[in-house]
C-alpha cells in the first residue's frame, strides 16, 4: 500500500473498521483503498435504487441494498427483505435482526463492523420465497458487493444464499457450521453456512446450533490470508471485464465506473423512502 493509499484508508475508515480489518488486509488490498471501496459501493447502491430488472420492483416500498461497513472483513448474506426491512430500507431489522446483533455481540463484533446483505434486494410479496429468475436477476448486485468489499469470511444465512454462493443444491441442515474455501468472483473466500436467525427464533435447538456455529467466526477471521487466484483464474471480476448489474448496467473495469449499457432504458426515480448511504451506516 502506498503512503497515499494508507492515508486515505486511515482518514476515512471508522475506528471499528480499522479494528475489524487487520493490518495484513490493508496491505494485501492496497490496490483499492477504503475510500474507493465506499465510493464504488455507493454507485452500485444508486443503481440498485432504480433497478427494474425483475418483477419485485413493482411491489417493493424501497430497495434494501445492504448495510454495514463497506470495508468489513465479514459479510452476512441472507435471503430477502421482509415487511419491516421493506419499510425501513435496512436489512435484518425486527426480531431476527436483534438476534443477529446479539450473536455478533457474543463474539465481540458489532453490526457496524460487518456488512449485511441479502440475495434479493426487494421484498418478495407476502414473504414468499424468491423465485429463481429473481435471484438470478439480482445476483450481479450481490457479486458486485462481494467484489468491492472483499471480505475474508462470508456467512450465508439459510438455504437460499448458501445454495447460490456454493452453486450446489445441498441444504443448510447438512452444511451449517462447516467452513470451506470457495472462489467467488475472482476471490478465494472462507464460506461458513449458518442457519437463518429467523429459523432459530422458532426452534430452541436451532438457536443453540446457530450460537455454536457463530463461535467459529473469530477463528476464521484470524486465519492466515488465503492464496488468491491469479488474474483470469477466478470467475468474473469487477477488475476484469465487467459485471452485469441487473439488465441495464455494468460495473466496468474502466476506471471502476458503473455505466448504463442501454441508455434508452429508463429507470425509476428512487423512492422517497430510500435511505441515504449514511443512514445505512454504510460508507
Ligand atoms: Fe430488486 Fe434485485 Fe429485482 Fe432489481 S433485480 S428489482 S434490485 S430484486
Amino acid at each position: 500500500m502506498s503512503e497515499k493509499d494508507f492515508l486515505l484508508f486511515a482518514e476515512s475508515a471508522p475506528l471499528v473498521a480499522v479494528a475489524a480489518r487487520g493490518a495484513e488486509h490493508t496491505l494485501r488490498c492496497g490496490v483499492r483503498s477504503a475510500t474507493e471501496r465506499r465510493e464504488r459501493l455507493k454507485e452500485v447502491y444508486g443503481r440498485a435504487l432504480g433497478c427494474t430488472a425483475c418483477p419485485l420492483h413493482q411491489t417493493r416500498t424501497t430497495v434494501v441494498f445492504g448495510a454495514g461497513n463497506a470495508d468489513a472483513d465479514l459479510m452476512f448474506i441472507g435471503e430477502g427483505p421482509g415487511a419491516n426491512e421493506d419499510k425501513q430500507g435496512i436489512p435484518f431489522v425486527g426480531r431476527a435482526g436483534r438476534l443477529l446483533d446479539t450473536l455478533l455481540e457474543e463474539i465481540g463484533l458489532r453490526r457496524d463492523s460487518v456488512f449485511i446483505a441479502n440475495v434479493v434486494k426487494c421484498r418478495p410479496p407476502g414473504n414468499r420465497d424468491p423465485h429463481p429468475e429473481e435471484i438470478e436477476s439480482c445476483d450481479p448486485f450481490l457479486r458486485a458487493q462481494v467484489e468491492l468489499i472483499e471480505p475474508k469470511v462470508i456467512c450465508t444465512l439459510g438455504n437460499f444464499s448458501t445454495k447460490l454462493l456454493r452453486g450446489d443444491p445441498t441444504g443448510i441442515s447438512r452444511l451449517h457450521g462447516q467452513d470451506e474455501v470457495r472462489t467467488i468472483g475472482a476471490r478465494a473466500i472462507r464460506l461458513l453456512p449458518l442457519f437463518h436467525p429467523a429459523a432459530a427464533l422458532y426452534t430452541p435447538s436451532s438457536l443453540q446450533t446457530l450460537r455454536d456455529d457463530f463461535a467459529r467466526i473469530p477463528a476464521l477471521l484470524a486465519a492466515p490470508p488465503l492464496e488468491q487466484p491469479e488474474p483470469g483464474e477466478g470467475g468474473e471480476s469487477v477488475e476484469d471485464d465487467a459485471v452485469e448489474l441487473g439488465a441495464e448496467f455494468t460495473l466496468s473495469s474502466a476506471e471502476g465506473r458503473i455505466e448504463q449499457s442501454h441508455p434508452e432504458v429508463e429507470t425509476e426515480e428512487p423512492p422517497v423512502e430510500a435511505r441515504t448511504p449514511e443512514q445505512l451506516g454504510l460508507f
